[in-house]
């Protein structure tokens, strides 16, 4: 199964110390996993990374809105240009995943997360680790109640991107972020049981992810910066397991406010 991670903090920090530089990155995630739990072997089948853009203070009102996104379907350690681009790139807020496809789901650029959309005034990046069991049929019914535009322009046609579009369309019709992942999660665990469903949402204020039958951990830096990840990073012992059936919600810390990391049961 794919691996994940998003990484909020008060300062800005470069692409690299967060996703190719750690001792056990997304990049060594992506040819040497360690907890699979039996859903493949390696992360090949290409990968994405969102960020927000960081500016100066008052430089802009909307610092939040402003993203960039790379993705490609090779594997991550064949792109030398983003391994260079990665040092020299700086953000308080991304998202990042390495992917290995389904089997019977395209292997296309469009397939890899994070997705990104607008959605309540905000730019959401968006990955899914796992898989929906007795996909396409299983979903039928959930898919049903999007807007047909919403499925016209999917991006892919995998459970990773029907996932998100219900996410989205439900953050657009005014549901709290949070409640949109838990909604979403436990209609499709009840749609198409066995599922895993390890959703990770962020709009580079908050991150808010679940652990559903997939590894998932997370951090809190002294800076208050908050790491969550499919697999620690490193052996810093800041690492905790986020516990099955939980929805993680979490605020970096600032200058002023402390971090605010709040798991739940789903
Ligand atoms: N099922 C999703 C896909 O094929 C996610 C895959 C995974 O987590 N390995 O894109």
């Amino acid at each position: 199964m794919c691996r994940h991670l998003a990484r909020l903090g008060p300062a800005p920090v470069t692409l690299a110390s967060v996703v190719t530089e750690p001792p056990h990155s997304l990049l060594v995630q992506s040819y040497a996993p360690a907890d699979m739990r039996g859903g493949g072997t390696v992360n090949a089948d290409g990968f994405g990374v969102g960020w927000y853009v960081s500016e100066p203070p008052g430089y802009s009102t909307e610092v939040r809105s402003r993203t960039a996104l790379y993705r490609r379907d090779d594997p991550m350690w064949t792109d030398a240009s983003f391994l260079d681009l990665a040092r020299a790139v700086e953000t308080t807020a991304l998202v990042a995943a390495v992917r290995s496809a389904t089997v019977g789901m395209p292997v296309s650029t469009a397939a890899c997360a994070p997705f990104r959309g607008e959605a309540g005034g905000r730019t959401w990046l968006f990955s899914h680790n796992g898989v929906v069991r007795g996909w396409p049929h299983s979903m039928a019914g959930l898919a049903a109640t999007l807007p047909p535009v919403d499925l016209l322009t999917l991006e892919a046609a995998t459970d990773s991107a029907l996932l998100w579009a219900l996410v989205r369309a439900r953050i657009a019709a005014g549901k709290d972020p949070a409640d949109a992942v838990a909604g979403v999660a436990s209609d499709a665990l009840a749609a198409a049981p066995g599922s895993r469903l390890n959703l990770l949402l962020s709009d580079g204020d908050q991150v808010i992810a679940t652990a559903v039958d997939h590894a998932l951990s997370h951090r809190v830096d002294p800076d208050g910066a908050v790491t969550v990840a499919s697999e620690p990073l490193d052996d810093d012992p800041a690492w905790a397991p986020v516990p099955e059936g939980s929805l993680l919600a979490a605020r970096p810390g600032g200058v002023h406010d402390p971090p605010v990391v709040t798991v739940a049961a789903l």
